[in-house]
């Protein structure tokens, strides 16, 4: 109520000095009533005048963009001014607070791996993050207010949203066809959905990988379970002479060790798998993993093959021991499996340009057809299946090999032909390998089986 005493004192003062004016001035003109009377007229029009342009600033201000300050008058007009401009500024504050949180909210959204889509009630697009834009093969600005059934019409997409059956998630097929995404739908406020994908393509991989695994390996143990518990009947019903006896127990030994040879591999994978990686301080003399995998080869081979050494007399790696031996020794074994009696076979120390090093195992055995040379480290995956069980393979030591060079930091390379032989190299980065003083003349070590 300030602002409006001290405008009405104002007018009246304005109103006295005008007509106080007048009349002084009407005294010379012997009209001082009438001149009170137009000074005071004239006092007001000139305050209200002065009011009026006054307000046509802040007006004027006001229409403008308000990018400058507010006009800063005396009185009610500039305290009026200040007050809009107050304010005014203090709601954009809010409206840039407000904003820059939005925002970060979208930003936490775009960062979210899942796809996240908004629709009307119409199920036309409100909005979606660049993931779920990937997802469903979308452009996020120009498909906005578009109806996403017209963009995506996988069927089992358009059913479950047509259904409204929101209680339980869907999958199907990307529409880039090169991944399964699951959904799942929520409704929130007035008829919107808030549609959330998420690329199941690896889970399912997993899956399906791990179903096969229990599969393979159910598999695996029932057959020699089957060939045992046949021969137990076998021996309870039947009477057998010794020497018949003594050829069972030979096969049944023969399918025991078959599934200790399997539980051994698969438990070397569950360690390979559950542990972290081999520590980098830890050396291991090349020559000396060599010597130890040849001596098993040529216990195998029983003098059917010709093994030989070749270096490794300079060279340590860095890692465990014991799972670098069980990889050379897979590859020294299988390539004497493998190869018909009479065959040759190299086990190589090379270095590599980069600093890092091989294990080479090369046979001149049957060779592998090139279709399946991509598929050889897949658990359970073999050539020649009855080759590999005779010779008391498990279909899992390629893996095992693979495992070991990937948690060297290395990896595994087959170069075979049909007919010609096979090269396995288990290649280890310069991290893990290093030079010593060569304990003989690299080459020199050379045993014959
Ligand atoms: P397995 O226990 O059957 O030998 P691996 O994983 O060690 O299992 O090998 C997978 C398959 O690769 C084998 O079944 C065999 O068909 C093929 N293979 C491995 N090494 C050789 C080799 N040196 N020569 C020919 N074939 C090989």
């Amino acid at each position: 109520m300030n602002w409006l005493l001290t405008r009405t004192l104002a007018a009246v003062l304005m109103l006295f000095v005008g007509a106080g004016l007048g009349y002084v001035i009407g005294q010379f003109t012997a009209t001082p009533m009438t001149m009170a009377l137009a000074g005071a007229t004239a006092a007001v029009a000139l305050f209200v005048g002065l009011d009026g342009l006054r307000g046509e600033k802040l007006m004027l201000w006001l229409r403008g963009g308000q990018d400058h300050p507010a006009p800063r008058d005396a009185g009610l007009w500039g305290e009026l001014g200040y007050s809009i401009e107050k304010a005014l500024r203090q709601r954009e504050r809010e409206r840039h607070t407000e904003e820059s949180r939005l925002q970060q909210f979208l930003a936490a959204i775009e960062a979210s791996p899942n796809g996240v889509l908004l629709l009307d009630p119409m199920e036309r697009i409100d909005w979606c993050n660049r993931v779920a834009a990937e997802h469903f093969g979308l452009d996020p600005l120009r498909d906005r207010l578009q109806r996403v059934t017209n963009l995506v019409r996988a069927p089992a997409f358009v059913t479950y949203l047509q259904a409204g059956q929101f209680d339980k998630p869907v999958r199907f097929s990307a529409p880039s066809g090169r991944s399964t995404l699951e959904l799942t739908v929520r409704r929130y406020a007035d008829g919107m959905k808030l549609v959330l994908s998420q690329d199941i393509t690896e889970s399912e991989r997993n899956d399906a990988m791990r179903r096969d695994f229990v599969a393979n390996v159910s598999h695996e143990i029932r057959t020699p379970l089957t060939v045992l518990s046949g021969f137990v009947e076998t021996m309870a019903r039947l009477p057998l002479s010794e020497a018949e006896r003594a050829r069972v127990l030979v096969l049944m030994d023969q399918q025991t060790q078959r599934m200790q040879a399997l539980v051994a591999d698969l438990l070397t994978l569950a360690q390979l798998e559950g542990s972290p990686r081999p520590a980098h301080d830890r050396w291991v003399p090349v020559a000396g993993l060599m010597r130890r995998a040849l001596a098993d080869g040529q216990a195998l081979s029983a003098g059917r093959h010709r093994l030989q050494l070749h270096g490794g007399d300079d060279a340590e790696l860095a890692g465990s021991e014991s799972e670098l031996f069980s990889a050379l020794s897979n590859l020294v074994s299988n390539a004497v499996r493998y190869t018909p009696e009479g065959g040759q076979i190299d086990v190589h120390w090379r270095w590599r340009e980069d600093g890092g090093g091989e294990l080479l195992v090369s046979d001149t055995g049957p060779g592998i057809a090139r279709e399946h040379i991509p598929r050889l480290t897949e658990r359970f995956y073999r050539v020649d299946g009855s080759r590999s069980r005779d010779t008391g393979g498990t279909g899992l030591g390629l893996s095992i090999v693979k495992h070991v060079a990937q948690r060297h930091g290395g990896e595994i390379d087959i170069q075979s032909e049909l007919g010609k032989g096979s090269v396995f190299r288990l290649l280890l980065p310069a991290l893990r390998v290093r030079a010593t003083a060569p304990a003989a003349p690299a080459d020199a070590a050379s045993i014959t089986a």
